[in-house]
């Protein structure tokens, strides 16, 4: 059983949902030019990728290839080149920077220690999401408030230091997901149908069982609070951050009755 049988179950206000998701990218790619999605090739960001072609949106989408993604992941980039007319921008970490960490740590260095396992999240995402982000004025994540009780949180438009991040599938729920990934066709992950709900790096990634939740395949010998590798993670530390005073309110695009909770 695949995953779209497994998981594509439609919350009732979803047709809402969708509206609203596609409101919010208009709106941000009026307000944040330049825009660009950072896409982790999981099945959120996959339907933020069909999302911005859905609505015409001229924004960047970029992905950070660490060196540790499985075949089936670096493979959805020419899938979706295939699919969109689109280039995928591929952002890797310094090479000489990242052989001397597993010189001097090994290449298990993530499985040692906590801080070994930042720093290793540090060289191969943070470095190169850096340099993905330089000149954006906004950035869109597939992020949402069901995927653990880190991102609970998750609002809807996030203002950072100088750029905001949107998140248009805060409120989806894993069923629109799958919903919106059957009813549109896009391509997905392969893993998915093998029980990987959220996909990362291969050392740091393991196949979920019956009754786990969501993120327990991502580094799983770890606490629940430090499951983050930094992409997401305010610079207090915290996971919240601030919507933007200066946002367009989205009751002025779409009724307020509209708006999901
Ligand atoms: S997820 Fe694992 S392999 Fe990937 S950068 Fe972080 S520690 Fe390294």
């Amino acid at each position: 059983m695949g995953a779209i049988s497994l998981y594509a179950r439609p919350s009732p206000d979803f047709a809402q949902k969708l509206a609203y998701s596609l409101a919010l990218l208009k709106s941000a790619a009026a307000a944040y030019s330049p825009l660009t999605q950072a896409s982790s090739l999981g099945a959120e960001d996959m339907v933020v990728t069909h999302l911005l072609h859905e609505a015409g949106i001229d924004a960047s989408i970029f992905v950070l290839d660490t060196g540790m993604l499985h075949v089936e992941t670096v493979a959805l980039v020419a899938r979706i080149e295939a699919r969109y007319p689109l280039k995928v921008a591929v952002y890797r970490p310094d090479a000489t920077v990242a052989a001397a960490f597993v010189r001097a740590n090994g290449a298990e260095a993530m499985y040692k220690s906590l801080e070994l396992r930042k720093q290793c999240c540090h060289i191969r995402k943070m470095e190169p999401l850096e340099r993905a982000l330089t000149g954006k004025r906004g950035w869109l994540t597939g992020l949402r408030r069901e995927q653990s009780t880190a991102r609970a949180e998750v609002h809807d438009v996030e203002q950072q230091e100088d750029r905001a991040k949107i998140n248009p599938l805060a409120a989806w729920t894993w069923g629109d997901v799958w919903h919106y990934i059957s009813q549109s066709a896009i391509p997905y992950n392969p893993l998915h149908d093998q029980f990987f709900p959220s996909i990362g790096c291969a050392p740091c990634t393991r196949a979920v069982t019956l009754g786990e939740d969501f993120r327990s395949g991502r580094w799983w010998w770890e606490q629940e609070s430090a499951k983050e590798c930094g992409l997401h993670v305010a610079a207090d530390g915290s996971h919240e951050a601030e919507e933007p005073a200066a946002f367009e309110p989205l009751s002025s695009i779409i009724p307020t009755r509209e708006i999901p909770a």
